[in-house]
């Protein structure tokens, strides 16, 4: 029987009103396995009245309840660990050891935010002026909305929640329509923590709930994390609806490689990058810039080891890498290694036509490895979210750093070399939010901000660490004066103010 998922508005379940359902596929067999119900306007307003009306007490919450909250859903996320990673799997694809991995990096945004009195402690200026002190307060916005990408079903929404809600703030999420399993076993986890109902809300869905979310006046702000076209078009329709926005988009990561580098790490950390997840993270390595001579060197040993990875279903162990997502991005992917070769490309390793033994409906691919692409070929110019891995080819360090710079996006880089004056250089020139010095995937820790540049994040603000307190919540300034019995009376004064 057809599982079906429903949204979670006001601390329950909320079967489907409008009727509109979307098919989940465990991209494994390509059989649909679930039904999710897509929300109507009318549910979306529903999920945001019932964490408007939520917000009223949460948001008068002391430190202390909240905390407690985060640390009891801290420890049930912590004994469900193999359950929300079996949902993503089933969902996903990914191999169970990588989505236990993505679960592990959720919890440490959920760690960040047991602490959260230590980041709200507010600032105090005494005897400002006589008798006059100032105090700094942050305080929440209210109902803040979430929208997140498929590649992440647990970590992403955790990038958000744990924060937005420890700051006060009652919580709208939109997760993926493809994978939306985890998102609602998060629900009943915060539920079980003893989050009060209507804090945390998932309606499930596609533009229609996207939009609703958008416009919505009572929602203050978005938080968003998907492709680049989208991350735009939710920037900009957020911000005209006055929305604080932040919309993190897609990526191109490149990884310099020097003429001074250990190839051999260089060859295991581009391998594992570019393949791991099947190539469907935002912080994949995507293209290995070479430079010097080493070029060959290197292409024979990310050869060496991209051949032996083993692909299969995410359920089994012996996997290292599943399928994608569905059919229609395989082909996609696909499209990319059979036109590489007329665009200047080397076809080293292609990946086409993969298949897995009992598995033939699966959203199989191989390993593509291409080689001197020239920036022009469209392999590098997209972002192919596959296992397709470029290579390109540069004289110098200035000119890898001039090739990277030139990409449109600046989510994260590396740089592999043995030279620490080269790397610091590089730290400093390069254009990109995150950067990694013989680390290929610099995903920041949770106490430290995640974020790229240029089209990989539109908004002023990246996600978790400080910046994400700062952005789910508002500053304000208190000024006051306790006269001393002793003081003389001021009297009128029409002047503007003046500290003295
Ligand atoms: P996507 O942009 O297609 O979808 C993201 C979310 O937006 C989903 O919830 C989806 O339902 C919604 N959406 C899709 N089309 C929409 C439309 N026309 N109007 C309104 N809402 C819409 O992204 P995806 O395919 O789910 O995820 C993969 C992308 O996400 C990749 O580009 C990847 O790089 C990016 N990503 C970025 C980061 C980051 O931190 N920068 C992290 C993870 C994923």
């Amino acid at each position: 029987m057809t599982k079906i998922v429903n949204h979670w508005i006001g601390g329950k379940t909320a079967e489907g009103a409008s009727g509109t359902y979307g098919p989940v596929t465990d991209p494994a067999t390509g059989e649909v396995t679930t039904k999710v119900a897509f929300a109507s306007v009318e549910e979306v307003d529903a999920a945001v009245a019932a964490a408007k009306d939520a917000f009223t007490t949460w948001g008068q919450s002391s430190l202390a309840q909240r905390t407690s909250i985060l640390f009891r859903f801290r420890a049930l996320l912590d004994e469900h660990r193999d359950e929300i990673a079996a949902l993503i799997t089933a969902e996903h694809g990914k191999v169970h050891s990588d989505a236990l991995g993505e679960v592990a990096r959720g919890l440490e945004i959920v760690d960040l935010a047991c602490g959260i009195s230590v980041q709200l402690k507010g600032e105090l200026s005494t005897q400002v002026a006589t008798n006059v002190d100032v105090a700094a307060i942050r305080q929440p916005l209210g109902v803040v909305a979430g929208i997140t990408p498929f590649n992440f079903p647990a970590m992403v929404p955790m990038w958000m929640f744990p924060l937005a809600v420890a700051c006060g703030n009652t919580f709208v999420l939109k997760p993926s329509e493809k994978d939306p399993s985890a998102a609602l076993k998060l629900a009943e986890l915060l539920a079980e923590a003893g989050l009060p109902d209507g804090v945390f809300n998932v309606v499930h869905g596609d533009k229609v709930a996207v939009d609703r979310l958008l416009e919505h006046p009572d929602v203050k702000a978005v938080s968003f994390v998907g492709s680049t076209p989208i991350a735009r078009y939710i920037h900009s329709t957020a911000s005209a609806h006055g929305k604080r926005v932040q919309a993190l988009g897609g990526a191109k990561n490149h990884m310099l490689v020097l003429p001074d580098a250990d190839l051999d790490a260089a060859a295991d950390a581009a391998v594992s990058a570019a393949y791991g997840s099947a190539g469907e993270r935002c912080m994949a390595i995507s293209a290995v810039v070479a430079v010097g001579s080493i070029g060959d060197e290197l292409v024979r040993k990310i050869r060496e080891r991209a051949e032996k990875i083993k692909i299969g279903p995410g359920t089994d162990p012996a996997s290292e890498m599943g399928p994608l997502i569905t059919a229609a991005h395989r082909d996609k992917v696909a499209s990319y290694v059979s036109g590489a070769a007329a665009e200047g490309a080397e076809v080293v390793l292609d990946g086409t036509g993969y298949t897995v033994e009992g598995h033939e409906d699966g959203h199989w691919i191989g390993i593509s490895l291409l080689d001197k692409v020239p920036t022009s070929a469209k392999a590098y110019q997209d972002e192919i979210f596959g296992p397709v891995l470029s290579v390109l080819r540069v004289d110098t360090y200035e000119d890898g750093v001039a090739l990277i710079n030139a990409s449109p996006y600046g989510n994260g880089t590396a740089i592999f070399t043995r030279d620490g004056g080269a790397a610091r250089r590089f730290q400093l020139e390069i254009e990109a939010g995150m950067v990694g010095v013989n680390v290929p995937i610099p995903v920041p820790v949770g106490y430290h901000s995640f974020g790229g540049w240029k089209d990989s994040l539109f908004g002023d603000h990246h996600i978790y660490g400080n910046d994400g307190t700062h952005f789910y919540t508002r500053g304000k300034v208190v000024t006051t004066r306790w006269p001393d019995p002793s003081d003389t009376p001021a009297g009128v004064d029409l002047g503007f103010p003046r500290n003295h």
